[in-house]
């Protein structure tokens, strides 16, 4: 009887929450008041049996504790609250939300790049920001007389010396060496990073920018091998029937070498002021491994061939979100950056 009482108040206790002055001191005045229930349970404990007061002592005192501790847990969290009220504060609202952020847009394409080639089997790679000359431009084949080799373009850290030029890399086909002279194929790897040029900064060039590079090298790798796994980066990237074409171009680490159009994405080939009224618009260079540079990275040109491209990962952006200004993308201006938040995550 009086057990199951016990059992019932405890459990209206453990139940009972307030921040309310009010409602805690009913509260008090329920449970701990000079006429409330634990002073009723005490009355009631004393006309029970010798036996039952042995094994009831022990739930009444603990249930007595119960109630105590709760009002004055209650009412440390109450006095709290009404400090700061009367600061002008209400402790109980919500707290301010912060906001989530978003993926850079550049990261949300390099990753999708990154997620395409892998199902073909391509790793990631990647290598210094600082590159000596060997890296960046006589490995790859650059004649010495090279305009890439220009002050114009390049940003030199130290010129000469006995390592030759250090610079801030060009492209990421400096990557590529790196990992042909630490091992020998097959290479199958896309190397994304930045990249630096000596460039007045507008709308269209900036000083730096992202490469995504791609390298193929085993035996019998042909250009028909290098059609088949662009073509299959484009679909995949803006969508099924994307048209591509190669045009002749040159490059000095390349040979053959040629540049990658894909049906305009705006107009779909219907011209645009984006495909300047052409219907194709150029998003890659790319071409077969120049037979030298396999050499330079200590690779028998005769036993293996191989495919390499070259990307920029702002142009791709562009091109998939329409972005018409480089400088969008280095300027961090949170409401161009939180466009993106809902797209390709
Ligand atoms: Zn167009």
């Amino acid at each position: 009887m009086l057990q199951d009482k016990i059992t019932q108040y405890t459990a209206e206790i453990n139940a009972f929450h307030t921040a309310n002055a009010d409602e805690l001191e009913q509260f008090r005045i329920k449970f701990l008041g000079t006429k409330g229930i634990i002073k009723d349970i005490f009355d009631e404990f004393k006309a029970v049996s010798p036996e039952e007061k042995r094994s009831l002592g022990k739930v009444l005192n603990e249930f007595k504790q119960l109630a105590e501790a709760k009002y004055q847990d209650l009412k440390e969290a109450e006095t709290e609250v009404s400090a700061g009220k009367d600061a002008g504060m209400d402790l109980t609202l919500p707290g301010e939300a912060f906001e989530v952020g978003a993926r850079h847009p550049l990261a949300l394409v390099r990753r999708e790049i990154v997620d395409i080639f892998s199902k073909l089997g391509f790793v990631v790679a990647e290598g210094p920001e600082i590159e000596d000359d060997w890296h960046n431009f006589s490995a790859l084949n650059f004649p010495e007389e090279h305009p890439a080799r220009d002050m114009q373009d390049t940003f030199f850290i130290k010129k000469g010396g006995e390592k030759g030029d250090i610079a801030l890399r060009t492209h990421t086909s400096s990557v590529q060496v790196r990992m042909m002279e630490a091992g020998q194929p097959p290479f199958r790897a896309i190397m994304p990073g930045r990249v630096y040029r000596n460039e007045a900064i507008s709308a269209r060039a900036h000083c730096f920018f992202h490469q995504v590079e791609g390298l193929y090298v085993d035996e019998n790798v042909s250009f028909a091998d290098l059609k088949q796994t662009l073509f299959y980066f484009v679909q995949e990237l803006y969508g099924e029937g994307t048209k591509v074409r190669f045009r002749p171009s040159y490059f000095p680490f390349t040979e053959p070498s040629a540049e990658m159009d894909i049906s305009c994405t705006i107009c779909k080939g219907a011209g645009c002021p984006l495909c300047k009224y052409s219907g194709w618009v150029e998003i890659l260079g790319c071409g077969m491994v120049d037979p030298n540079v396999l050499e330079n990275c200590g690779i028998d040109s005769k036993k293996y061939s191989g495919f390499a491209f070259g990307m920029g990962i702002e142009r791709i952006t562009n091109l998939k979100f329409e972005i018409k200004d480089l400088r969008l993308f280095s300027e961090n201006d949170s409401r161009f950056l939180k466009q993106y938040k809902s797209s390709l995550i």
